[in-house]
């Protein structure tokens, strides 16, 4: 990148005024449709963007400061760290600007992604797992210096350490210097002549590595937890990106979630549901005693406090909701079909009535009778 003071021929401390006049004088000479060549074209660009950047005192500060980057990049370098973004995806070699400054072989490493399947009754409690990762390890030989114990990287001979190398072309506007990632030891500004043989130079290495985690109550499909620093280390020992634990979780048989409670059928002989009846459910929690009282019905629901999921925030379990499935005999022998008659006869059981659509929360639980 050339250097705007030298495009435009002024002095470092020009004036603004001083600034201006050349710019015209440059402009009047290079104006495309004063000098159609292509030459006079890439000119006419730089001192327009040279003037561009020095007219506007805001801008000139930063560059002065050395700020400005390469092609058009001079607004965005306002944002505090953009510069440092910049270099990480990059490296340091790709902002034309920061002529004379070596880029750093240590990098951050890379976020990791694992995906891990629970059951619903992980889900419940939470649940510790250990998870296998391949990953990226620090270098045990070089300990993440990348050369061979003993040895140390020295400094480029063509670069002599800047990272850069610097050409300077003839142009009508003067010698026009600019600045290029050294070749040799790709802006680094050291080679390494002993490279670790262990882990090839990278101060790094592929291993499988176990995490051990705690998987907090409450997660759904589709969450991800982050790990801050769980991730591959970076190159040359680099810090270690992050780690994201992808969460799918399981349909269950009996139960399923809605919000922090857990849903189930309770299915009911026809007796039972006449009679009433205790029983003992096998919950998520273990057995729970649950009475039925005499005339339950279809689509009741029992609701058992507190033996739902514990919120991914908050400590307050939701419920266990059980819908009443009452079920209808369907093979009867000659005895047990004279006893219903005889019941029918008895209690004057109507028949058939229409009434009101039942619907509501508990849609869902009937839908399941329906299809079970
Ligand atoms: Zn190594
Ligand atoms: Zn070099």
């Amino acid at each position: 990148m050339a250097d705007h003071y030298e495009v435009l021929g002024v002095a470092r401390d020009a004036s603004p005024d001083e600034i201006k006049k050349a710019y015209r004088r440059l402009a009047r000479q290079l104006h495309p449709d004063v000098n159609p060549g292509e030459d006079a074209s890439e000119q006419f660009k730089l001192v327009t963007h040279a003037y561009d950047v020095l007219s506007d005192p805001e801008q000139r500060q930063r560059y002065d400061m050395g700020g400005d980057s390469a092609g058009g990049f001079g607004g965005a370098a306002g944002f505090g760290g953009f510069s440092d973004i910049f270099e990480t995806f990059f490296g340091g070699g790709g902002s034309g600007g920061r002529a004379g400054r070596p880029r750093s072989r240590r990098e951050r490493g890379q976020d990791a992604l694992v995906r891990v399947t629970l059951e619903l009754g992980d889900v419940v409690f939470g649940v510790h797992r250990d998870i296998e990762v391949d990953t990226a390890v620090l270098c045990d030989t070089c300990q993440g210096s990348c050369c061979q114990p003993g040895t140390q990287p020295v400094t480029c001979d063509v670069c002599h350490g800047a990272g850069n190398v610097q050409r300077t072309v003839r142009s009508l506007l003067g010698n026009v210097v600019t600045s290029q990632p050294c070749n040799v030891c790709q802006g680094y500004g050291t080679t390494i002549p002993y490279p670790c043989t262990t882990c090839q130079g990278q101060g790094r290495v592929r291993a499988r590595r176990t995490v051990s985690l705690d998987i907090p109550a409450g997660v759904e499909t589709g969450l991800r937890l982050q790990l801050p620093g769980s991730g591959e280390v970076g190159p040359a020992g680099g810090p270690n990106g992050d780690l994201y634990l992808e969460v799918t979780v399981d349909t269950h048989d009996v139960f399923s979630r809605e919000g922090d409670d857990l849903l189930a059928t309770l299915e009911v002989s026809m007796p039972d549901a006449v009679l009433g009846a205790t029983t003992t459910i096998e919950s998520l929690d273990g057995p729970v005693d649950l009475e039925l009282r005499p005339g339950v019905q279809s689509g009741d629901v029992l609701t058992i406090k507190g033996r739902g999921i514990t919120p991914l925030r908050g400590s307050t379990r939701g419920d266990l909701r059980v819908g009443v499935h009452v079920v209808t005999p369907t093979r009867l022998d000659a005895k047990e079909r004279a006893l219903i008659e005889e019941l029918k006869k008895r209690t004057k059981a109507p028949g058939p009535r229409l009434a009101e659509f039942h619907q509501g929360m508990f849609a869902k639980l009937r839908d399941r009778f329906r299809n079970s």
